[in-house]
């Protein structure tokens, strides 16, 4: 399968740490917001109510040649823009392909048919029976799972207006075209947050969760550069938002969604009020009397999109004082799959029991992920720490086990900064106290 991705050991390592800097930025240190987990196959009567069954659907054109088929706004964007192909009615995509004399990107002919709605929805059948069974949907979004959790949740916590619901989870939708690596994939992780407000003071909400996302992505090392806002035309609109605002990111092929935020009013809540038959108000704690659906802010994030991100404005090539090129990934230290690599200069004992003994004391008594290697010369073990981006590395030596005075004095080993290549002498007793005041700065 094409366009199937599996995160390596190195890259679960990121991907946790994206999700944990969110989790902690917009869950854990926010009072007004709570963690959920909800289930991916849901009742499909939610997606009913949701309206994605009816509406979840992408333009897809086939070529009639090679009978390869493509989402024809998509293949307009190039031409047009992003916002005049996204705003194209149905029956307008077929007609403009050939206005704008677009020809099938695999075949190089030109020989459209007209353009229909593809929903992208996965199905699949529950039931134990073979050819029985009833049909459900693997989750397009995160959302809807809090949404028919948002009664369960008030009930619970207790929480007051302004308050959100957040949750990272996989979603499924059965893209016409994946591609670019992992920017779209049909199996892809989100990071979503339902924030429920009092549509009679909704106040800046919408512009705060704007810039709270712009900051998160901005101090985890996007460069601003990068970064654009756009805001959706009236017609280009889902069908349950009101505003939307995309964060874009410029990737190696041009511009592309890397975030939402929409304002979905009292859409979902009023929906599955009315198909489940369950009242989903709110109760204005001050005022009894008072009972309303809160109205909603939707800051919807790609959890893998934003990996790729990262990925990319941390590769780095390098060319060092000696005419060599490194590369290196400058990852933000929150988000380096590795801190800390522990290099014996030698894999000849006792240094490397030396180094090793430091190994393990980091492993009992810190919670940094260290990495430990004897596996050729100095030099390469640096350059693929480099390439892992790992923050710093810790070099024992002959001078560490009093072998070697022209290395060091005994006791002390040398630690060495990814990024300004510097490397401090440092006895091992001030070696904790050290990566401390790293992780600090
Ligand atoms: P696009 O226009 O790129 O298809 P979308 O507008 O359908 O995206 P949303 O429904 O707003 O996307 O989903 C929220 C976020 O989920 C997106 O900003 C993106 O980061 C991520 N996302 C959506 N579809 C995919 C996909 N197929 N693969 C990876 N990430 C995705």
């Amino acid at each position: 399968m094409a366009n199937t991705w599996d995160y390596g050991p190195l890259g679960a390592e990121v991907k946790n740490r994206v999700k944990r800097e969110w989790w902690n930025t917009f869950i854990r240190s926010r009072g007004d917001v709570v963690g959920l987990d909800s289930a991916i196959l849901m009742n499909p009567k939610v997606w009913e109510a949701s309206g994605h069954v009816t509406s979840f659907n992408d333009p897809l054109v086939d070529c009639k040649k090679c009978k390869e088929r493509f989402r024809g706004d998509k293949i307009l964007e190039e031409k047009l823009g992003v916002e005049a192909a996204a705003v194209l009615k149905l029956d307008q995509v077929k007609a403009m392909l050939d206005a704008e004399e677009i020809n099938c990107p695999n075949c190089e002919e030109r020989d459209w048919t007209e353009a229909k709605q593809f929903n992208l929805m996965f199905e699949t059948k529950q039931g134990v029976v073979k050819g029985e069974g009833d049909s459900i949907y693997m989750r397009p979004e995160t959302a809807q799972g809090i949404f028919v959790n948002f009664k369960n949740v008030v009930q619970t916590m207790r929480p007051r207006l302004p308050f959100g619901i957040g949750q990272i989870g996989k979603a499924f939708r059965n893209e016409i075209t994946p591609g670019n690596f992992t920017f779209r994939t049909r199996e892809f992780e989100q990071m979503e947050i339902e924030y429920f407000v009092d549509p009679d003071n909704i106040g800046d909400t919408f512009d705060e969760w704007q810039k709270a996302v712009w900051t998160w992505y901005t101090d985890l090392g996007i460069d601003k550069k990068n970064l654009r806002v756009r805001e959706h035309e009236k017609d280009e609109l889902s069908h349950y938002s009101s505003k939307t605002v995309d964060i874009e990111y410029e990737f190696p092929w041009g511009w592309g969604e890397l975030f939402g935020l929409a304002n979905r009013g009292d859409f979902d809540l009023a929906q599955h009020e009315k198909t489940s038959g369950e009242d989903m108000k709110y109760t204005d704690p001050d005022d009894a009397e008072r009972k309303f659906l809160p109205h909603v802010i939707e800051p919807s994030f790609g959890c893998d999109r934003t990996i790729l991100t990262f990925l990319i404005e941390a590769y780095t090539e390098e060319e060092l004082e000696n005419g060599d090129v490194r590369t290196v990934m400058k990852f933000d230290k929150r988000l380096a799959p590795v801190d800390v690599a522990v290099l014996p200069l030698s894999k000849k004992e006792p240094l490397r029991e030396k180094a090793k003994e430091i190994y393990e004391s980091l492993l009992a008594e810190t919670n940094l992920v260290v990495d430990f290697d004897i596996t050729g010369s100095i030099g390469k073990r640096y350059r693929r720490q480099d390439e892992i981006g790992t923050p710093l590395c810790i070099t024992v030596d002959f001078g560490t086990i009093g072998e070697d005075a022209e290395q060091g004095d005994p006791d002390t080993l040398t630690i060495r900064d990814r990024d300004t290549l510097k490397q401090d002498r440092i006895p091992i007793g001030k070696l904790r106290e050290k990566i401390a005041e790293y992780w600090k700065s």
